[in-house]
């Protein structure tokens, strides 16, 4: 079997428009979305991700507003931005770009984010409504991996998901967003981690195979059932001396074997990442209309 690519570049770019269209509409109602960036320090992988997101939010006519902060900011000081951003009007979205460096507290800088603006989806507010089921702004990488299955019309209700991977970014909230009693949900879900015995007895039950391990060749062709679809959540920079930049992106995943046994696969690049930001856009876009409703 070969399988069939999950082109997330495409996915992301239709939805990229539809939201696109709808900012459109909203800025006729005198209401811009707007995105509050903030990042500290110099991490040149977190400034490349800014700039993205950055690029993403005006492409879709969203404002953006950029807070590069010295890698020597306080945390009193991270503490004002974000509260000068959360009583900004023009603000509907904060992003605090991750990982801080390592004096300041991730914790109780995402405590700050109001949770009306928390379009990361982090704060603990917004992750206990998650757990709970209830309306919330979802964190974006999980959601796009929930975007995904629903666009290739995956069969996710009664379905075995197995997650590798238990981070609060990815593993958690997707495990948890795929078990919700809800449409293209209502799967049962193993989660599988470092802890883990001979996890390959798990994978090999995969209808769905979620990877969020954050190391290359996690999974190969023998661990996985033919058939199943495989999302590849990983991004690591390996060493390719072909390369100028001296190095290429792969997944946790051996794509080159498992994509002969799997029904469906995420490439990397290509596959997740274009969605995280896609879905950063759709919740910064929920929360402009949340705000436009309020007034
Ligand atoms: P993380 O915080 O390092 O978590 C990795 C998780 O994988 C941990 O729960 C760890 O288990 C588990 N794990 C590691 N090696 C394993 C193994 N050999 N077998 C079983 N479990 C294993 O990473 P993360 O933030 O979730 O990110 C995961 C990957 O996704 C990274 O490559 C990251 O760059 C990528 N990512 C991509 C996007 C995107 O937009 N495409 C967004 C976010 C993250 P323990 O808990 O036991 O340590």
């Amino acid at each position: 079997m070969t399988a069939k690519i999950i082109d997330g570049k495409q996915i992301a770019e239709e939805m990229r428009n539809e939201i696109k269209e709808e900012v459109l509409k909203l800025k006729k109602c005198g209401v811009t979305p707007g995105l509050g960036v903030i990042l500290v320090g110099d991490n040149p992988a977190s400034k490349s991700y800014v700039t993205a997101k950055q690029k993403a939010c005006a492409e879709a006519e969203m404002y953006s507003e950029d807070n590069h902060l010295p890698a020597s900011t306080s945390q009193e000081e991270l503490i004002a931005h974000i509260k000068r951003l959360n009583d900004d009007p023009r603000i509907h979205g904060i992003l605090l770009q991750l990982p801080l460096p390592p004096h300041l507290d991730e914790s109780s800088a995402i405590m700050a984010i109001s949770p009306e603006k928390d379009v990361d989806g982090f704060h603990p507010i917004n992750v206990g409504k998650m757990v709970i089921g209830e309306k919330t702004f979802l964190p974006c990488t999980p959601h796009g991996v929930v975007k995904l299955l629903e666009k290739i019309g995956a069969k996710v209700p009664g379905s075995h998901v197995v997650v590798v991977g238990r981070s609060n970014i990815v593993g958690k909230p997707v495990a948890i967003l795929l078990m919700q009693k809800k449409e293209n949900a209502n799967a049962t879900v193993t989660v599988c981690h470092t802890g883990t015995k001979n996890m390959s007895y798990f994978t090999k039950q995969a209808d769905i195979l979620i990877v969020a391990a954050g190391k290359p060749n996690t999974i190969t062709a023998d661990m996985i059932k033919e058939g199943a679809i495989v999302i590849d959540v990983g991004v690591n920079r390996i060493e390719d001396k072909t390369k100028k930049t001296g190095f290429r992106l792969v997944g946790d995943v051996d794509f080159d074997s498992v994509s002969h046994k799997a029904s469906w696969i995420t490439p990397v690049p290509g596959g997740v990442g274009p969605m995280t930001i896609t879905m950063l856009l759709y919740n910064t876009l929920e929360s402009a209309r949340n705000f436009a409703e309020s007034r």
